[in-house]
């Protein structure tokens, strides 16, 4: 049965809910419309679509400086709760970004979650090594899960993940942002046309930056499962993988961490590796948690191009090498963490493989494994 609204009722009705939008204004979309022959001047936010509900497990630096104000950006996800070992933190955040203090949840009654019918999709956002735990009791909750890069500490681990995420029928996607935004997805075409410039011969591809306080998890092994190949390097490998389209067959690996830094007494500060594709591309990396780096470069018989900065939040440039011309490419800069969710929640929404599902996670962990294999033995790891 329907029923007929009176419609004056019906537009008081709207203008008050677009009111109470407009407050929120700063945390919504900033897309909006103006309606010029009811009510001139005044701007309406867009009528929403379906978007799902997220919460955030780990309040960190990622989750507040990016995360969080990202979904103002989003189209399809809106945030719902946090997961936190700090209630008076969560609480804070739940005023700000207008979560429900219902939707808050702690280490121990995460598993709740499950009764949470506005809870659809759980990101793990902790220390690398709490990602399969947290990851797996939300899939056991019946929660679809986006989990950080790296996706564990070793392989084994990915592979209960992806068991679980297969045993509880829902998606799992590893935070792989880079893969979501406009530079990133132009070098991916470029390096795989052959037309203007030839077949990609050489990649390099360099990820880093100066770490800092020796005190932090990530400089701890049992945390972090490695230094800076785990934490930043695993860019530049994912790229050498993306921008080739093929799964390295052989690895070398050099590795030198400063004597008596204290930040590097678990793990390591630099890690070179080089990695051999099926099809004859050679791609040499580097890692750093010593110096500041982040550029993929793509050589082909006819000239290169580049991204420079090829991985931070924003800023990215990308410059294309002809013989002795150089252009610079003008592409939009897009929220990469607004465009990885909504992706997701399309997946989840269309039922459809996201991207970067664990799978790709996982064959991230296989070939770093390796790379520590080379580093450590002195040769040559095949895959
Ligand atoms: P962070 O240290 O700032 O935050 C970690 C959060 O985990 C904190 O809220 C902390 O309280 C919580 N936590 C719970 N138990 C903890 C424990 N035993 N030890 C330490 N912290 C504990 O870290 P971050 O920079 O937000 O990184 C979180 C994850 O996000 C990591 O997996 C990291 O690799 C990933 N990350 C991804 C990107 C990206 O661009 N995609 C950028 C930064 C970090």
């Amino acid at each position: 049965m329907t029923t007929r609204l009176d419609p004056d009722l019906s537009r008081r009705r709207f203008l008050k809910a677009a009111s109470g939008a407009l407050m929120a204004a700063p945390l919504a979309s900033t897309a909006s419309r103006t309606i010029s022959t009811q009510v001139p001047n005044i701007k309406l936010p867009e009528v929403p679509g379906k978007r799902l509900g997220w919460a955030l497990v780990g309040l960190g630096n990622l989750s507040i400086n990016q995360i969080m104000p990202a979904f103002a950006k989003c189209q399809q996800s809106k945030l719902v709760g946090f997961v936190s070992g700090r209630p008076e933190k969560a609480k804070q955040l739940a005023q700000v970004y207008g979560v429900d203090p219902k939707n808050i949840y702690t280490y121990d009654n995460y598993d709740t979650v499950a009764n949470n019918p506005e809870v659809d999709v759980i990101y793990v956002v902790l220390p690398n090594s709490m990602h399969p735990e947290y990851t797996i009791r939300a899939l056991k909750a019946g929660k679809h899960v986006l989990c950080e890069k790296p996706m564990a500490n070793t392989p084994q681990e990915c592979e209960q993940m992806i068991a679980a995420a297969r045993a509880a029928n829902r998606k799992l996607m590893i935070g792989y942002r880079v893969r979501y935004e406009p530079f990133n997805q132009t070098m991916i075409k470029m390096a795989q046309d052959t037309t203007e410039m030839g077949p990609t011969r050489v990649i390099l591809a360099d990820a880093g930056f100066n770490i800092g306080d020796p005190t932090q998890w990530r400089l701890r092994k049992a945390m972090a499962g490695g230094g800076s190949l785990m934490d930043i390097g695993i860019y530049a490998l994912n790229a050498a993988r993306y921008l080739s389209g093929e799964e390295p067959i052989e690895v070398n690996a050099m590795m030198h961490s400063t004597p008596n830094d204290p930040r590097f007494a678990e793990v390591e500060e630099n890690i070179n590796f080089q990695l051999r594709f099926p099809g004859g591309i050679l791609a040499n990396c580097t890692s750093s948690y010593g110096v500041n780096l982040g550029r993929f470069r793509v050589f082909k018989p006819r000239g290169s191009f580049e991204l420079d900065p090829a991985s931070s939040y924003t800023g990215l440039r990308m410059r294309v090498f002809r013989g002795g011309t150089t252009e610079e490419r003008t592409l939009p800069q897009r929220d990469h963490f607004a465009l990885e969710m909504d992706h997701f929640s399309a997946s989840v929404m269309n039922n459809t493989e996201p991207l970067t599902p664990g799978e790709e996670g996982l064959k991230d962990l296989k070939v770093m494994m390796a790379i520590y294999e080379a580093a450590r033995s002195g040769r040559t790891v095949k895959l």
